[in-house]
Formats: structure tokens, C-alpha cells, sequence
């Protein structure tokens, strides 16, 4: 691995920046490791140093920039908004591409549909869409972009309704190849790269530069209930998610983490609670209140819910609600996250209960949702079955803290492994367990991506999370 600040590719941070009009920043560029660390969301970036970092203002700037590091023999890494838990697009030498200054988005009310650059986030997406009475399942923080979220398959709000894995979603993206080619992908051009896009991961073989995204109609009316249980009560919650699995409408998302308990509950809990509790959040996406009724009409009468410390709702609601419920969840600035995905739900949550009374911190927060389109698709990379996405969020305060949480959080999946149906890339911990990539698409997929990067990308300019 290469020092900070040595004087490596200043001259050629300048001959780039003479081409382009977006930033240029050379490992000399006083700045430099501002900028570096100011790219990772996670407050935990690796010891990498890339050589460039450049973010563009314009699709022929991205051309430009890819260019000039094939003239140059520099690889080329791509990030979005920077909010892969597992920091992967931050790799040693090489040119990291910062494409959030191409955040443009245009809705079309027309054809239902909205154009997005890849630093878009899903805030400004549902903002933008609200206007026009629109929607998109766009992830659950406002500040997450868009890019890497639908590259990795997306589970969005109301994704149930909305398509199943949001990637599903996409109509048409424009990317730049490894040879500054703009390339146009939909269902009738470039099928490959299509399906490549929708859900192949981190690492593909080119770059997005806009995506023309499928709209909904907004719903007129959106119910949040929370529900907290006691900890040891989470086995019957997890049962009567699963028994009731079938009949929730696909409208009504239902969501299990396992937080902290807060002071005014925290009297009312036993031992065997270890200060925690289950919260079940189920929101409705309904037309008129009644209809909301409806859609949670199943879990208010289930006896294990009736059994909640506490009931709160939030009606009517907004996305700016659900958005506000994952800024709330992560407290602690250095994040390590895992994932399965699973059918077996009551054994997940076993496995949770018996690993979280030994979390290093309350701030290590396990998070399930139940999946309403848990099928797989031929038009997408997206391949990975189960109806449940079961992620952890280990959360630390310092440095001496994120080895204990990392093995911590590592004993725990090791014990989930053997009830996966497989990994959700986007949230699966790369950095520490690298293996699990494997597992992220099915068998056949994997081999299609393999296939897909060597033939466009046979010089292997792009880099994927493993180097
Ligand atoms: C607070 C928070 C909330 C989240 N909520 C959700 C959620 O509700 N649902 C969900 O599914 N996930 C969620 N995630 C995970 C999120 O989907 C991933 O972190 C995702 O990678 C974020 O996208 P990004 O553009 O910031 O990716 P980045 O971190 O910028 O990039 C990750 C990788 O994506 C690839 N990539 C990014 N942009 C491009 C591009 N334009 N062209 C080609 N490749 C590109 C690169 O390989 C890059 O290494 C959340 C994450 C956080 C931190």
C-alpha cells in the first residue's frame, strides 16, 4: 500500500484538469485527503490512496476522464454518493470517478417516467417526483444515492407494490464503456448490459451516467404504525409475520428491528429483555384512510401484537417519515453492516436473540424485511431468493471499537449462513467477509457477469469491490 501524500501523479492531476472543467484532485492537490476521506458516508474509510480523484460536471467530461486513464494505464473506480458500507469504491492508485456532481432530475408526467443522473439521491428523487403526484421505490435514507442503491437491486419503500427489487424498475440507462463509448441499455438495446445493471453489483463493466426510471401514482394516503414488543416476545412476532405472510395486501410493508429500549420502556422490561425490543413497523400505502385501516387490519388483530409495550402511529404519513426512522437508527458514525436474505424467519430471529445480549453496543441493530415479490426475474442480475432481508447495523463510536464489533457481527452471520437463501450485495459485508460476493447471485448469474465484464472490459479498467 502507497503513503498518503506522496508526490505521485501531480502532472497528470494537471493534464486532466486542463481537459476538463470538473475537479481534478492529484494525491499532491493540497486538499487531497479532505476530499478522500469527505467521499466515504461511513466514518470508517480504508487505507487507500487513489492517484486521481475527479468528479465530472458532464456525461462527455465522464468520457473524457475514462480516456484518459485507459491512455495512461490507470484504473478506474466508480462511486455514486459513497454509501456502500463497506467503503468499495475506494481502492489504492488508479482514478476514482465521483459522478455525484451529475445529479440532474428531469420527470416526464407524460410517459410516467423520470431521468436521473447517478448522484442523485432518493430524497431529492421523491421530492422532485411529489411535485407530479409520482413516486419511485427509492431506498429508505434520503441522503442514499441512487446509483449504487438500483446497481446492487434496491429494496425501496413500498417496493412490494412497486415492482419488487427496485432495479426492476429501470427502463433504460445511458453508461460510458471502457472505451469512452455512450452506450444506451433498455430491453430492446444491449440486453447484456440491461440485465447486467439491474442488480449485477458494485464492479460492473461500465458507467452509468443517467437512468430512465418507471414512475407510480403517488398514494393519497400513507399509515405508519409502530409497534414495540418485548425482546423475549419476538419469537410469537416472528411466527405471526409468517403465518400472516400471505395475507398482508402487497401495499403494507412490514419491517422488524431490534433497537435499544427507550427510557420511558426501559422500566417496563425483565431481564431476559436485555434492554431491547422488537420494533414492528408497518406502513400502508393506501388511497383514503379506510383503505389504510384495511391493509393493517391483519396485524392489529394478531395477539402477539396486541400484546405491544407500546402502539404509535404516524397518520397521515410522509417518505420524509421513513426517512427520519433510518437517520434515528444510525447514532454512531462507524458502521459495519451484514446480511442474509432467508425464508426461515423464526430461525433468524433465534439466532439474533441469542447473539445480541453479548453486542458489543446497543447501536448494533439487526433489521428484517419481509420481501412482498420475493421471486426472481429473468431480465435482471438481481437472482437472490427469500422473503426476508435480515441486516445488522454495528454501529461503533471509535477506532478500538470496530474490531470486537467486526468479530461480533461476523459470529453472528456465521451462525445465520446456514438458513440463507443467499446475500443482498448492497448490504452484505464485503470488507471483512470478501467470500460473500459468492452468494450475491445465483450460480448462472455470476457466470453471465463474469462473461459480461471480460467481454467489455477485457483490459479490466474498472475495478470491483475485490480489488
Ligand atoms: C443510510 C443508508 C440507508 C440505506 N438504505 C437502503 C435501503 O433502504 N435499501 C437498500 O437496498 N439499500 C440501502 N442502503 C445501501 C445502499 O443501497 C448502498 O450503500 C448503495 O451502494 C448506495 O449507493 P451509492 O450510489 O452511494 O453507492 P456508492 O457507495 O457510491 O458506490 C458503490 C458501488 O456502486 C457502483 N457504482 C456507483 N455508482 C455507479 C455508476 N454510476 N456506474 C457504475 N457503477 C456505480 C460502484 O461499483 C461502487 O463501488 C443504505 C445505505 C445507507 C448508508
Amino acid at each position: 500500500m502507497s503513503e498518503p501524500g506522496k508526490r505521485l501523479e501531480e502532472p497528470l492531476a494537471e493534464q486532466l484538469a486542463d481537459r476538463i472543467r470538473g475537479s481534478v484532485v492529484g494525491r499532491a492537490t493540497p486538499g487531497y485527503e479532505l476530499r478522500r476521506t469527505g467521499l466515504v458516508w461511513n466514518g470508517r474509510p480504508a487505507q487507500n490512496y487513489p492517484d486521481l480523484i475527479v468528479r465530472p460536471d458532464t456525461i462527455g467530461e465522464v468520457r473524457t476522464a475514462i480516456r484518459f486513464a485507459r491512455e495512461h494505464g490507470l484504473t478506474v473506480s466508480v462511486r455514486g454518493s459513497g454509501h456502500s458500507y463497506s467503503g468499495v469504491f475506494l481502492h489504492d492508485g488508479g482514478m476514482l470517478l465521483d459522478l455525484s456532481g451529475l445529479d440532474d432530475i428531469v420527470p416526464d408526467i407524460e410517459t410516467r417516467t423520470v431521468s436521473v443522473g447517478p448522484g442523485a439521491t432518493g430524497g431529492r428523487i421523491d421530492a422532485a417526483l411529489a411535485h407530479h403526484g409520482l413516486a419511485f421505490p427509492v431506498g429508505h435514507g434520503a441522503q442514499v444515492g441512487i446509483a449504487g442503491f438500483l446497481l446492487g437491486g434496491g429494496i425501496g419503500i413500498n417496493g412490494g407494490a412497486w415492482g419488487g427489487m427496485s432495479c426492476h424498475s429501470i427502463l433504460a440507462a445511458d453508461m460510458v464503456m471502457a472505451d469512452g463509448r455512450l452506450v444506451r441499455a433498455s430491453a430492446g438495446e444491449n440486453a447484456d448490459l440491461f440485465r447486467a445493471l439491474r442488480g449485477g453489483g458494485p464492479g460492473l463493466p461500465f458507467v452509468v451516467v443517467r437512468f430512465i426510471l418507471r414512475c407510480y401514482r403517488r398514494p393519497n394516503h400513507i399509515a405508519l404504525v409502530n409497534r414495540f414488543v418485548r425482546f423475549s416476545q419476538l419469537p410469537d412476532v416472528a411466527r405471526a409475520i409468517e403465518r400472516l405472510s400471505d395475507r398482508l395486501d402487497s401495499r403494507l410493508q412490514v419491517m422488524l428491528a431490534i433497537v435499544p429500549a427507550p427510557a420511558e420502556l426501559a422500566p417496563r422490561l425483565a431481564q431476559d429483555d436485555h434492554n431491547r425490543l422488537g420494533a414492528l413497523t408497518a406502513i400502508a400505502f393506501a388511497d383514503d384512510a379506510t383503505e389504510a385501516e384495511r391493509l393493517h387490519a391483519p396485524l392489529d388483530g394478531e395477539p402477539a401484537l396486541q400484546a405491544a409495550l407500546h402502539r404509535e402511529a404516524i397518520d397521515p404519513a410522509g417518505f420524509d417519515d421513513i426517512f427520519a426512522m433510518t437517520d434515528m437508527a444510525l447514532t454512531a458514525p462507524r458502521v459495519r453492516a451484514d446480511n442474509i436474505f432467508t425464508d426461515r424467519l423464526g430461525e433468524a430471529v433465534a439466532a439474533l436473540m441469542r447473539h445480541l445480549p453479548a453486542a458489543p453496543s446497543p447501536a448494533c441493530i439487526p433489521l428484517i424485511v419481509r420481501r412482498n415479490s420475493p421471486s426472481v426475474r429473468d431480465d435482471a442480475a438481481f437472482s437472490i431468493r427469500g422473503r426476508f432481508s435480515v441486516s445488522t447495523y454495528a454501529q461503533a463510536e471509535v477506532a478500538e471499537d470496530d474490531r470486537p464489533t467486526a468479530a461480533w457481527l461476523h459470529r453472528l452471520y456465521d451462525d445465520l449462513l446456514p438458513i440463507a437463501s443467499g446475500c443482498y450485495v448492497n448490504e452484505v459485508d464485503l470488507e471483512g467477509r470478501p467470500e460473500a460476493l459468492e452468494r450475491c447471485h445465483s450460480p448462472a448469474v455470476r457466470e453471465e457477469l463474469a462473461a459480461i465484464r471480460k467481454h467489455h472490459d477485457p483490459h479490466r479498467l474498472f475495478r470491483g469491490p475485490a480489488g
